[in-house]
C-alpha cells in the first residue's frame, strides 16, 4: 500500500540530517569562497638531493574561511568533487599558481594538481592556455600532476586531452604512484615527464621488500627517461635511503612544509640551513 511504501523511506535520523545540512552549508560556502577567490595556494618545494636546490614547487589549495580559519584540502576537495565545483576551483588554483610562478626564479617549475573531473567537466586545454597567457608564464615552467583516476573514466578522451596538454609544452607528472595496483601499466600508457612515488612507500622504506620494489621502479623510470620524486619525506634516514636508491628528487616536511607564497619567496630556493 501507499503507506507501507512511505514507511520504507522513513529513515529520518537527526544525526544524518545534521550531517547533510553541514555538507550543504559547506558546499554553499565553498562556491562563494571560489567566487571571492578565498582559496589560497601554498607551495611545497621539491629538492634536488644532490645539490640541495629547489627544482619545482607544488601548488596546494587552502581555504581561508572567515570563521573557521585555514581549511585543509581533505575537508573541501571531496565536497568540490561531489558538487562539480572542482572545475572552477581547479581553474582558480591554476590561474593563481601561474601568476605566482612568474615571481619565482625562472629555473623553478610550478606543479598544479588536476582532478580527473577537470578532464571531463570543463575545457581543460583552454583553461591551461588561458592561465599561461594571462600570467605570461612560459609553458615549460608549468607541470600538471594527475593520478591514475584520469585513466579510469573516459580514458580515451582523457588520453587525447593529456596529449594535447603535453603538446602545449607543459610537463605531465603521474602523482601518488604505487597506490593503485595497475600503476606500472600506466607508466607506459603515456609519456609522462615525472613520476611521484607515494608517501606510503617512503613510510615503508625501512623494509627490504619496499627497497626491492622501489629499485625496479627506479630502473623502469630510467629506461623510460622519467624523473622520480619521493613524496612525504619526513626523516633523514628516509633521505639517505632514497638517495642510495638513485632517486634524485625529494619532497616532504623534512625539507619544508607547504608555505604561503610570501614565505616561499623569503626562505629562498636552496636548503642553505641543512
Ligand atoms: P597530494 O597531491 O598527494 O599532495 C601532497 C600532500 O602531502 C599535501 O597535503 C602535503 O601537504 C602532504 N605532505 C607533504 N609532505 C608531507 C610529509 O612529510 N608528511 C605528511 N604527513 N604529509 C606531507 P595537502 O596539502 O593536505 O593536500 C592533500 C591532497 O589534496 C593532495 O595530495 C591533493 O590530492 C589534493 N589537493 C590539494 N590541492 C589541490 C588542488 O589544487 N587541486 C586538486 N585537484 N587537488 C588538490
Ligand atoms: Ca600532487
Ligand atoms: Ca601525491
Ligand atoms: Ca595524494
Amino acid at each position: 500500500s501507499k503507506n507501507a511504501g512511505r514507511n520504507c523511506f522513513n529513515v529520518y535520523s537527526p544525526e544524518l540530517k545534521a550531517e547533510a545540512d553541514q555538507r550543504n552549508i559547506l558546499e554553499i560556502e565553498l562556491r562563494e569562497a571560489i567566487w571571492r577567490e578565498e582559496i589560497e595556494v601554498f607551495y611545497q618545494p621539491v629538492f634536488e638531493l644532490g645539490t640541495g636546490h629547489v627544482k619545482s614547487v607544488e601548488a596546494l589549495a587552502r581555504w581561508r574561511h572567515r570563521t573557521r580559519g585555514l581549511i585543509p584540502p581533505a575537508e573541501f576537495i571531496p565536497v568540490a568533487e561531489e558538487s562539480g565545483l572542482i572545475v572552477e576551483l581547479g581553474n582558480l588554483v591554476l590561474a593563481k599558481a601561474c601568476r605566482h610562478a612568474v615571481m619565482m626564479p625562472d629555473d623553478i617549475k610550478v606543479a598544479v594538481n588536476l582532478s580527473a573531473l577537470q578532464f571531463t567537466g570543463g575545457n581543460l586545454v583552454d583553461s591551461v592556455m588561458l592561465a599561461l597567457m594571462d600570467s605570461g608564464l612560459a609553458e615549460t615552467r608549468l607541470e600538471l600532476e594527475i593520478t591514475e583516476s584520469v585513466f579510469l573514466a573516459d580514458s580515451q578522451d582523457n588520453l587525447k586531452t593529456l596529449e594535447r596538454l603535453k603538446r602545449l609544452g607543459v610537463s605531465i607528472a603521474l602523482d601518488d604512484f604505487g597506490v593503485g595496483y595497475s600503476s606500472l601499466s600506466y607508466l607506459t600508457a603515456f609519456p609522462f615527464n615525472k613520476v611521484k612515488i607515494d608517501k606510503s612507500f617512503i613510510d615503508r622504506i625501512g623494509r627490504s621488500e619496499t627497497v626491492a620494489v622501489l629499485g625496479s621502479i627506479v630502473q623502469l623510470a630510467k629506461t623510460l627517461n622519467l624523473s622520480i620524486v619521493a613524496e612525504g619525506v619526513e626523516t633523514f634516514e628516509q633521505v639517505e635511503k632514497i638517495r642510495s636508491l638513485g632517486i634524485a628528487l625529494g619532497q616532504g616536511n623534512f625539507f619544508s612544509e607547504p608555505v604561503p607564497l610570501g614565505e616561499l619567496l623569503l626562505q629562498g630556493f636552496a636548503d642553505s640551513e641543512r
